[in-house]
């Protein structure tokens, strides 16, 4: 199995509960657009493109010939772990499907997403737990820091491509 692979069957850094944002390049920006993805402005003006991605469909990029620099460039501490033989395929798909399984008890306690924008799981979490969407339980709330912890654990440690937006 590839590394490729791995990231086929993960999209974590690409449905935006890695990251809020991907830095393009100023160039990149008109062809992002072209390409359907939503590309907004940071504090410091340069273009990104905002995650959730509208090129993820299910959990795979569908413009991946074509997609950003900083998309190729980005490995997560996982990717690497693998890619450096320190963990079997087999264990990083588990570690993989540990992720989405982890972020899917996190959903069930949200009230149902009708912003037709993708919006990540984490990101919902947020917005509801500042009330805006009415709250959660505190098992959701356990629910969300025992996600955020393993994100932390397994998949940051690579470069971070975060940036807040301007
Ligand atoms: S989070 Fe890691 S394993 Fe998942 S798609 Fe991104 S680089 Fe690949
Ligand atoms: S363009 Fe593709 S690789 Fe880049 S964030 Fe979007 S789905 Fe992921």
């Amino acid at each position: 199995m590839s590394l490729s692979e791995l990231c086929r069957r993960c999209g974590l850094c690409c449905d935006g509960n890695l990251f809020s944002h991907v830095p393009l390049e100023r160039a990149e920006a008109d062809a992002a657009r072209r390409n359907g993805l939503e590309v907004v402005a940071l504090a410091t003006g340069a273009p990104a493109l905002r995650q959730g991605c509208t090129a993820l469909k299910g959990r795979q990029c569908s413009i991946y010939l074509e997609r950003p620099e900083g998309c190729r460039r980005y490995a997560c501490r996982l990717f690497n772990a693998l890619a450096g033989g320190t963990v079997p395929f087999e264990e990083a798909l588990q570690v993989v499907e540990q992720a989405h399984a982890l972020l899917a008890a996190v959903e069930r306690g949200l009230a149902p997403d009708t912003d037709p924008r993708p919006a990540s799981v984490l990101e919902r979490a947020r917005f509801a737990a500042w009330g805006e969407e009415g709250g959660f339980s505190s098992g959701t709330s356990a629910a969300r820091e025992r996600a955020e912890a393993f994100l932390d654990q397994h998949f940051h440690g690579g470069p971070r491509r975060f940036e807040p937006p301007g």
